[in-house]
């Protein structure tokens, strides 16, 4: 009896699991990168929530080339100090750091890559 049990109980963790892989696909499918991510991670799927937020990243920079910017700043050996615009926190980028924050590691707020290609583009100009 509990054997049978159990085995239920299995079946359904994995149709349950297989619906909601299915739900990763359908948010990839519509872009919602960070919320597939989010998904994968509470199923275990961590190379695949990897995967999505880098997909996420080059998205988010291509249009406006910040990694492009970035390039011509460490190309330069320059190193450009911005602050985040909710807590202040000065960040780096360019030559010391070609890492585009797109989270405060400070407060965790949502950081804007155009206002950090601007102020680049001021400084390259
Ligand atoms: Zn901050």
């Amino acid at each position: 009896m509990e054997t049978i049990l159990s085995k239920q109980k299995n079946a359904l963790t994995t149709q349950t699991k297989r619906l909601r892989a299915k739900n990763v696909e359908n948010l990839e499918k519509a872009g919602r990168y960070e919320e597939a991510a989010q998904e994968c991670e509470k199923l275990g799927m961590l190379e695949k929530a990897g995967q999505l937020r880098r997909k996420e990243k080059e998205i988010t920079v291509l249009p406006v080339d910040v990694n492009g910017l970035i390039r011509q700043l460490a190309v330069r050996g320059q190193t450009l100090t911005y602050h985040c615009c909710h807590c202040g926190a000065p960040l780096k980028v360019g030559a010391e750091s070609e890492e585009v924050f797109k989270i405060c590691p400070n407060c965790g707020y949502s950081l804007e890559v155009i206002d950090l290609a601007k102020l680049i583009n001021q400084h390259l100009s």
